[in-house]
């Protein structure tokens, strides 16, 4: 937590393509990032606090001449990627998956976050604001004359209402948390099977850029190693999980249990245990209590989850 990591920074993936990616990507840290067509620029996500937030709009204002924010999305639910939406332009139209739309206007965390991480996140002068046009499935989006479709998976996987932003002309593709590069996933609201069927979906996109919602860029090169180690840690999750509910044991038993193997490198290892609660609800066909979940997850951490914000 008081070790430094290097600055967010405002990454141009090919020409007017623009990625906002913060290390070190541990909870609350996300990437975003924006389109800048001629005379408009669709933003991709937000940050968490007002402060991150502003930062990636200053600098993006600054890489673009000041060309005016038009349209935005949000790739899914999370603070992370929403909570600063409010700082967006007013006029800026924002999109959103419907179940995203939904989970936003119930989200408590905004109001008065638990004590889960420590630092406890201060978001600052932030308001909840949700997408005006809400997405089912897909639509295509311009900004300023450059073709960006919104696609949404038409299954539960990192959450109910993930949406990746394509854009086909460039190859260039915003994946949201459906990606956690070099960091452990996170599907506690989502679902493990959905997670796992989602991997070979981004795969079939051809993407030569990728921006995940947490950690490093990626592109065609790295991609396939990056989709089939999630593959395994669902697997894993999977199998811990089968594997706990035969033996009658509690997510936490089984997370306390299990060997992460190769997983145990990756930043966030605390989330097998949420993630472990999501499968057994799945199985069991019951939802996740979240306040238990992130009990527990403390309990593997061993004291509050470590954050920057
Ligand atoms: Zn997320």
């Amino acid at each position: 937590m008081g070790e430094p990591v290097a600055e967010p920074r405002l990454r141009q993936v090919v020409d007017g393509v623009f990625a906002w990616v913060q290390p070190d990507g541990t909870w609350w840290v996300n990437n975003a990032g924006a389109v800048a067509g001629d005379g408009a620029v669709l933003v991709v996500d937000t940050c968490a606090t007002e402060q991150r937030t502003r930062r990636f709009l200053e600098a993006l204002d600054e890489a673009t001449g000041g060309v005016p924010v038009r349209l935005a999305v949000n790739t899914h639910q999370h603070g992370d990627h929403a909570y600063g939406n409010s700082l967006l332009p007013e006029a800026a139209v924002l999109f959103g998956h419907e179940a995203m739309r939904e989970a936003l206007l119930a989200d408590f965390v905004i109001d008065g976050c638990p004590p889960f991480w420590t630092p406890v996140p201060d978001w600052g002068n932030v308001t909840r604001r949700v997408p005006d046009v809400a997405i089912r499935g897909e639509v295509t989006v311009f900004a300023g004359g450059r073709r960006v479709e919104l696609r949404h998976p038409g299954y539960a996987a990192h959450t109910p209402g993930d949406v990746v932003a394509w854009l086909p002309e460039e190859r260039v593709l915003f994946t949201g948390d459906l990606i956690f590069n070099g960091l452990t996933p996170l599907v506690m609201m989502g679902s493990v099977r959905g997670a796992l069927e989602s991997l070979e979906w981004l795969a079939a996109f051809g993407a030569e850029h990728v921006v995940p919602g947490h950690g490093s860029l990626a592109d065609a090169a790295s991609l396939p190693g990056i989709l089939a180690a999630h593959e395994r840690y669902y697997r894993l999750v999977l199998d811990v999980a089968r594997k706990g509910r035969e033996h009658g044991l509690t997510p936490l038993a089984a997370a306390r249990g299990a060997d992460l193997g190769e997983f145990a490198a990756w930043d966030d290892a605390e989330r097998l245990v949420l993630n472990l609660h999501r499968a057994y609800a799945d199985a069991e066909g019951g939802e996740v209590d979240l306040l238990t979940a992130f009990g527990d997850a403390m309990t593997c951490h061993g004291g509050p989850l470590p954050t920057r914000v």
